[in-house]
C-alpha cells in the first residue's frame, strides 16, 4: 500500500467505499421491495377470492357463476370446491395438486417440484346450497421476477457505474495532482542543476495546488534575487578591495626592491596608509550593513538634539564644499529633539551632505533643511548638481550602485554604500526616505521621522 501513488490510493479508497455503499443500498432496496411485492401479491390474492364470492348464486338446484367470475384474474387462479374437496368450477395451475387440504383464511406457501405458490382458501356459505370452498392460487414467481429483473439490472449497471466512478475519479485526481509531479520535477531540476531560474509556472488558478505552485515560484523569485545580490555583492566587495590591496602590494614591492630615499619611503608609506584606511573604512561599512541584514546592528537610542547635530555637520562639511566653491546653506529649526542613535544620525547627515557636494555643481549651492511639522520631523538636502536620470532613481538605494564611478572617485571612500546606509538608518528609526531629481538640474534627498 505504501508503494502506491496517492492518486491510486484515493481512487481505490472511494471506489471501494462507493461499491460497498451501493451494495448495501441495493440489498436494502431489494429486501424492502421484496417484502412489499410479496405483501401486494398476498393482498391481491385475498381480494380476488373475496370478490369472487359475490359472483356465485344457487338457483334451481344449480350453482351459477356469473359472467364476471374470472377464474384467471390478474395472475390469480380461482377455483371452487365442495366440502368434500371436489372441484366444482374454476381453474388451477397445470402442475397443481388438487389434494392439498383446505385451511381457512390463511395465505400460505405451497411448493411443487417446479414452482412455488401462494394459497388462500375461503369457506363461504351460498344461500340454498350450503358451504363451499373458494381457493385462490397465485404464483410466487411474480414477485421474484421483479426482484430478479432488479438484480440483473444492478449486476449489469453496478460494474459499469463503479468503472465510471473509478475512471472519472482517477482522471480528476491525476489532473489535480499533476502539478505536484511538475513541482517535484522542477525542484529536482533546481537542486540537481543549481538552476534558480526554473519555475513551475502553472498559470492562473485558485485551487490549493495552484496557490502552492504560485508561492513556490514567488519563493524562487526571492531566492534567485537574494543569490544574485549575494553574487553581485561578493563580486563588488572583491573588486573594491582588490584596488587598494594591489596598490599596497605594488608600493611594498617598490619600496623593498630599490634603495629608496627616506622621502620616497615616506611617500610610499603614506600611500599604503591611505589605502589601508580606505580598506578599513570599507570593511567597517560592510560590517555595519551585514549586521543590519541580520538585525544585529543595535541602535543606541537617546534623546538627540538633531538641530545641533545637523548644524555641527554642516559646519564641518563646509570645508569640503568650499573646495568645490559650493555655498552650503542651512535652514534649521532649533532644538528639534528625537529619540535616536546619535552616531547613525551623524552618518545620515554626512552621507547626504557629502553626496550633495560630490555630485553638486562646481560653484553651485546646497541647502540643508530641518523642520518640525506636527509630529513629523522633516529633513532635506537639495543641490543644483548633476541630478539622476529617472530610470536610475530606484537603483541608487542598492548596495554598490554608482551611476558614474569615475565621479565618485572625487569622494573619499565612495563605493556606493552611502545611500543604502542612509535608507537603513532612516527606516530603522521608523522613518521614510525620498529622492526627487531632475537630470542635469539637481536633486533633493529628504527624510521624515515621526515623533510621539
Ligand atoms: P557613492 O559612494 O557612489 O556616492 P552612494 O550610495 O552615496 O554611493 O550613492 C550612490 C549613487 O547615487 C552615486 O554613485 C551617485 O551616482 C548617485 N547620487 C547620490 N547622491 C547624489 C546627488 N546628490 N546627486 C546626484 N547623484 C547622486
Amino acid at each position: 500500500m505504501k508503494n502506491l501513488s496517492i492518486k491510486l490510493k484515493i481512487t481505490l479508497w472511494y471506489t471501494l467505499f462507493m461499491t460497498m455503499l451501493i451494495i448495501i443500498i441495493l440489498s436494502l432496496l431489494i429486501s424492502i421491495s421484496n417484502s412489499r411485492i410479496i405483501s401486494n401479491a398476498k393482498d391481491q390474492l385475498i381480494k380476488a377470492v373475496t370478490q369472487s364470492i359475490t359472483e356465485i348464486d344457487y338457483e334451481d338446484g344449480y350453482l351459477e357463476f356469473e359472467e364476471d367470475f374470472n377464474f384467471l384474474a390478474k395472475g390469480v387462479y380461482l377455483s371452487v370446491y365442495d366440502l368434500e374437496g371436489t372441484l366444482l368450477y374454476g381453474r388451477t395451475p397445470p402442475d397443481f395438486d388438487h389434494t392439498v387440504s383446505f385451511q381457512r383464511e390463511h395465505v400460505r406457501k405451497y411448493s411443487t417440484n417446479q414452482s412455488t405458490w401462494y394459497l388462500y382458501d375461503h369457506l363461504d356459505s351460498i344461500e340454498g346450497y350450503g358451504d363451499l370452498w373458494i381457493r385462490g392460487i397465485s404464483s410466487q414467481t411474480q414477485g421474484d421476477t421483479a426482484i430478479s429483473v432488479l438484480l440483473k439490472l444492478s449486476l449489469i449497471l453496478l460494474p459499469i457505474f463503479v468503472l465510471c466512478v473509478a475512471l472519472g475519479g482517477y482522471s480528476i485526481t491525476r489532473k489535480t495532482l499533476l502539478p505536484l509531479s511538475k513541482m517535484t520535477e522542477t525542484t529536482k531540476r533546481i537542486s540537481s542543476g543549481n538552476d534558480l531560474k526554473t519555475r513551475i509556472g502553472l498559470g492562473k488558478g485558485k485551487d490549493e495546488v495552484h496557490q502552492l505552485a504560485d508561492t513556490f515560484d514567488h519563493m524562487m523569485d526571492r531566492l534567485e534575487n537574494a543569490f544574485e545580490n549575494e553574487k553581485r555583492f561578493t563580486a563588488d566587495v572583491s573588486h573594491e578591495l582588490r584596488t587598494p590591496v594591489s596598490v599596497i602590494i605594488t608600493q611594498c614591492e617598490y619600496s623593498l626592491k630599490k634603495n629608496q630615499s627616506k622621502e620616497e619611503m615616506n611617500e610610499s608609506l603614506t600611500i599604503i596608509l591611505d589605502q589601508s584606511k580606505n580598506m578599513s573604512n570599507l570593511i567597517s561599512q560592510l560590517l555595519t550593513l551585514a549586521r543590519t541584514d541580520h538585525n544585529q546592528q543595535q541602535l543606541h537610542l537617546e534623546t538627540v538634539n538633531l538641530s545641533e547635530l545637523c548644524e555641527v555637520i554642516v559646519e564641518e562639511q563646509s570645508y569640503h564644499a568650499s573646495e568645490r566653491k559650493i555655498t552650503l546653506k542651512a535652514d534649521i529649526t532649533p532644538n528639534i529633539l528625537m529619540q535616536a542613535d546619535e552616531t547613525m544620525m551623524m552618518r545620515l547627515f554626512i552621507n547626504l551632505i557629502s553626496n550633495s557636494i560630490t555630485y553638486g555643481k562646481y560653484g553651485g549651492e546646497t541647502l540643508v533643511s530641518l523642520k518640525i511639522n506636527g509630529n513629523r520631523i522633516i529633513g532635506s538636502v537639495t543641490d543644483n548638481g548633476i541630478g539622476i536620470k529617472a530610470n536610475q532613481l530606484d537603483k541608487i538605494w542598492e548596495r554598490f550602485y554608482q551611476v558614474d564611478p569615475s565621479r565618485t572617485s572625487l569622494k573619499e571612500n565612495g563605493v556606493g554604500l552611502g545611500l543604502p546606509m542612509v535608507k537603513w538608518i532612516v527606516e530603522s528609526h521608523g522613518g521614510k526616505v525620498f529622492v526627487e531629481s531632475v537630470f542635469g538640474e539637481g536633486s533633493t534627498f529628504s527624510f521624515e521621522f515621526y515623533v510621539n
